[in-house]
């Protein structure tokens, strides 16, 4: 089965009891059983749910591994496979991390006594450099946020040894352009916030694997912790992610345009595109992925400029989050990475000049003429008093 067909029929067939061709949200926290211990395969909405279940089997499908565990957020995705690791336990990171990713890793998983590592992974000695003796796990975002700076995900995992965990945030990228796992990755962790849910309506996360073993100390963490979705939050992520394929052509496609009208812009200064000749592993972007996502970032040399053009625009919503169907933008060093310290975030190039896109699926030619009249609206400083 071809992935737009998986992603509409698995883990959808009919109702078994009604024969509702969509599956139905088993708003249920418990399960009439017929005698003790005997009933349908559910007993409890925190350990399973039939809704939940389906998603589950459906982004299972999607990553083309056999088991996913559906949590209530991305962070709670996260949180689970970090806390498989025990104090003393080494973490190699990528440098260039979802905030809330390096939030949770620094102030939360840390106290516990697990230790991280921060190095560029699109640079394999880098990688190679920061493990230890006692590294367990490596944790990689690729394309990372908000640079698009690209790790390769096979030379990485042919650096692992034992019982090393690769896990790859796959959330920029998409089942749809770049699948980890086949790629020798172990796991791969996703905010379906973002682009599986789609339509910026609803929080969530999932981990897939095809290690069974792996799978069961997940799938215990999900069960233990509790952070899992609810009927509600799993039906939609589920109806968003049936759409998922002809949703990431035109974000690629309007991103790709968008990206090279920015490069075309000599008051641009910087343009970061996996998509775009120019940028520095676009080879190995083009290897392991199959598109380069609906994510660009720039930089306007001038910070006060770059704070006025993220609210000049009409069809770009000023806001964190992406992977919708609405364009976005945001202003990293401000929004999604404020919590970095300043000098760290000024050290891996967030600067505050940098401004990030989640390229929509509008019409292109709409969201060109909102960002070249922006653009030129802020341009020079000497035409603020005249506009
Ligand atoms: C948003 C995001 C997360 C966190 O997911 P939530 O659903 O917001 O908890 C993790 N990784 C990446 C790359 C993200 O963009």
């Amino acid at each position: 089965m071809k992935f737009s067909t998986r992603a509409i029929h698995v883990g959808q067939e009919a109702d078994p009891t009604t024969g509702a061709t969509i599956v139905p949200i088993y708003q249920t926290s418990t399960y009439t059983q017929e005698r003790v211990g005997e009933h349908k395969g559910f007993d409890y909405s925190r350990t399973v749910n039939p809704t939940r279940l389906a998603l589950e089997r459906q982004l299972a499908a999607l990553e083309d591994g056999r088991y996913a565990n559906a949590f209530a957020s991305g962070m709670a995705a996260t949180s689970a496979v970090v806390g498989l690791l025990s104090s003393g336990d080494h973490v190699v990171a990528g440098d260039d991390l979802y905030g809330g990713t390096y939030r949770v890793f620094t102030h939360v998983f840390r106290r516990y006594g697990i230790e991280f590592s921060y190095a560029d992974t699109s640079d394999l000695e880098a990688v190679r450099a920061a493990i230890r003796p006692t590294t367990k796990l490596f944790w990689l975002e690729t394309p990372t946020n908000p640079l698009l700076k690209i790790a390769d995900i096979a030379a990485i995992a042919a650096l692992r040894t034992g019982e090393q965990i690769v896990v790859v945030d796959n959330t920029f990228a998409t089942p749809y352009f770049q699948r980890p796992l086949a790629l020798g990755a172990d796991v791969v962790v996703h905010s379906t916030t973002k682009y599986i849910g789609g339509h910026s309506d609803v929080i969530g996360g999932v981990t897939v694997t095809n290690d069974a073993a792996l799978y069961d100390r997940i799938r215990f963490m999900q069960n233990s912790v509790g952070a899992v979705p609810g009927a509600q939050d799993a039906w939609l992520t589920m109806r968003g992610a049936k759409t998922l394929a002809v949703r990431m052509r035109e974000h690629a496609r309007n991103a790709q345009v968008v990206a090279e009208f920015l490069q075309g812009r000599p008051d641009v200064s910087r343009v970061y595109y996996p998509g775009l000749a120019s940028h520095a592993q676009h080879e190995v972007a083009r290897r392991q992925m199959s598109g380069f996502g609906g994510m660009v970032s720039f930089v306007l040399d001038d910070t006060a400029r770059a704070m006025e053009l993220a609210h000049s625009l009409k069809y770009f919503s000023l806001a964190e989050s992406l992977g919708g169907v609405e364009s976005l933008i945001c202003h990293p060093a401000r929004m999604t990475h404020g919590s970095i310290p300043t000098e760290q975030r000024e050290r891996r190039g967030i600067s505050d000049g940098l401004l990030r896109l989640s390229v929509g699926i509008e019409d292109a030619a709409d969201l060109l003429e909102d960002l070249r009249t922006a653009l030129d609206r802020t341009a020079a400083p000497a035409t603020v008093g005249l506009r």
